[in-house]
């Protein structure tokens, strides 16, 4: 028997350290322990639901899982149900692969009131995240969006997507019908700095200028005279300065040089005010000139934050696992947005999961002769004791076959939300199969 790891985690840098680990050695096992009945993490509730191939990548992932040495444990919660010093007795080693799930604040006055959302919450609304799914948030026609990365921009193009632009997604009926029947008319993406300073990608802008019943608008004032012809985002930004709302039911508003300063209301949002910027040599500056928008939601997508894990240290102000380089300690380690922060793609992930891995197999030794560690039939012997009915990779098998058969053409699934509805799928399967 080779050396065992638990990775606490079933998102993509979970899933990347799994990969390499496999490349690596032939012995290894490797259990995968994850809190929702489902894997995939952020591929599942935090990709956009019209980014269907971005989605695809779950085949890679689904491979892995399959693999002899690899086992899944769904539905089991880290610090609840097994403790950091279970894992730690059981297993070689560990990795902490729990991802960024929570919203960085934004910390102006009025955030508390109703109608306040983060991404993190938001995004898991309308991507059927069992944890937001009962969010019921208070839509409002005129809406804004803090933020100039693309989780700002997802959040902006599903609001103001029609019903059959995104026939073909994995959006929850529920939040369809709740974005239909809000009546969205303008939603304001407020960045503190300019054109030239977002953090969107090339490829989702050009989707914004593609939308069929929403102009695109940016404040012609707000363009840099010296723009350099190639930028990609800013010849984008250009073309909607230069246009007039007209025909389309909705808009788009850019918003630049935008801190926003203090949410407006008294029972729920009524506007958010903001402080004009200036950019100088990089560095913002505020001027006297503040202005407010009207709007009835604020959502604000300005980054995450890693949760903290009992029994390992955490950095609260980068808000991440404390690590030197994704090691946290002797056999634990830190990998993907849990060790770096929430920066980078899906695929940024994988050169992560593969030093992880190098790390793991350096401490120690790929060839390991067998521990002392029981691994899988240690933790299989504390959820039995502890009566925790995990969900295994068959029983998301399951559930996904479920969830792909009960769709209606072209939607590619619709998605169970709740842990009780699939608990529920999976206990009438187990009694039909024991007849
Ligand atoms: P992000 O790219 O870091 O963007 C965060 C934005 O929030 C920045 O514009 C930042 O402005 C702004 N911000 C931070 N604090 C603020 C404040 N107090 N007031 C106003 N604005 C504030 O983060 P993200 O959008 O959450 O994305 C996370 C990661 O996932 C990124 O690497 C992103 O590329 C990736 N992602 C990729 C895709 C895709 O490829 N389709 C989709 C979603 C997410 P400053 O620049 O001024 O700090």
């Amino acid at each position: 028997m080779g050396i065992t790891v638990a990775i606490i985690g079933a998102g993509p840098a979970g899933f990347y350290t799994v990969e390499a680990l496999l490349e690596r050695c032939q012995t290894v096992t490797i259990d995968i322990i994850e809190r929702l009945p489902t894997p995939y993490g952020l591929v599942r509730a935090g990709v956009a639901p019209d980014h269907q191939s971005t989605k695809q990548v779950v085949r890679k992932f689904e491979q892995t899982a399959l693999a002899n040495l690899v086992h899944f444990y769904g539905n089991v919660e880290v610090g609840r149900d097994i403790t950091i010093d279970d894992l730690l007795a059981q297993y070689d080693a560990l990795v902490v692969a729990a991802g960024a799930p929570n919203d960085r604040m934004l910390g102006v006055p009025g955030e508390q009131l109703e109608g306040v959302y983060g991404a993190s919450a938001f995004v898991g609304w309308y991507n059927g995240h069992p944890d937001f799914r009962d969010l019921n948030p208070r839509l409002s026609p005129s809406t804004v969006v803090i933020g100039n990365g693309n989780v700002a921009l997802d959040i902006a193009r599903i609001l103001v997507k029609t019903p059959d632009e995104m026939a073909a997604s994995d959006i929850p009926g529920y939040a369809l019908d709740a974005i239909a029947a809000a009546g969205i008319e303008t939603v304001h993406v407020l960045g503190r700095r300019g054109p030239a300073n977002t953090k969107f990608a090339p490829a989702e802008m050009r989707e914004i200028a593609r939308l069929t019943d929403c102009t695109p608008l940016v404040d012609p004032a707000d363009m840099p005279e010296d723009a350099a012809d190639d930028d990609k985002v800013l010849k984008l930004f250009r073309s909607f300065s230069a246009v007039a709302p007209c025909g389309a039911h909705k808009r788009l508003q850019f918003q630049f040089f935008a801190a926003p300063e203090a949410i407006i209301g008294h029972a729920h949002v009524e506007a958010l005010r903001y402080r004009r910027n200036r950019v100088e040599a990089g560095r913002l500056v505020a001027t006297d000139a503040v202005c407010d928008i009207a709007c009835g939601t604020v959502i604000t997508a300005i980054g995450y934050r890693a949760s903290p894990l009992p029994g390992v240290p955490f950095n609260a102000d980068a808000g991440r696992v404390e690590n030197i380089n994704g090691r946290v300690d002797s056999r634990l380690f830190a990998v993907g947005w849990a060790k770096r922060g929430p920066t980078g793609v899906i695929g940024s992930n994988k050169p992560d999961g593969e030093h992880c891995a190098e790390q793991i197999l350096a401490e120690l030794g790929s060839d390991a002769a067998a521990t002392a560690r029981p691994g899988r039939a240690g933790l299989e012997r504390l959820l039995a004791e502890r009566q925790i009915r995990y969900v295994t990779f068959d029983d998301w098998r399951l559930l996904n076959e479920q969830e792909v058969t009960r769709a209606d053409a072209p939607a590619p699934r619709r998605k169970f939300t709740s842990f009780a509805e699939m608990m529920a799928v999976l206990g009438a399967a187990r009694r039909q199969r024991l007849g």
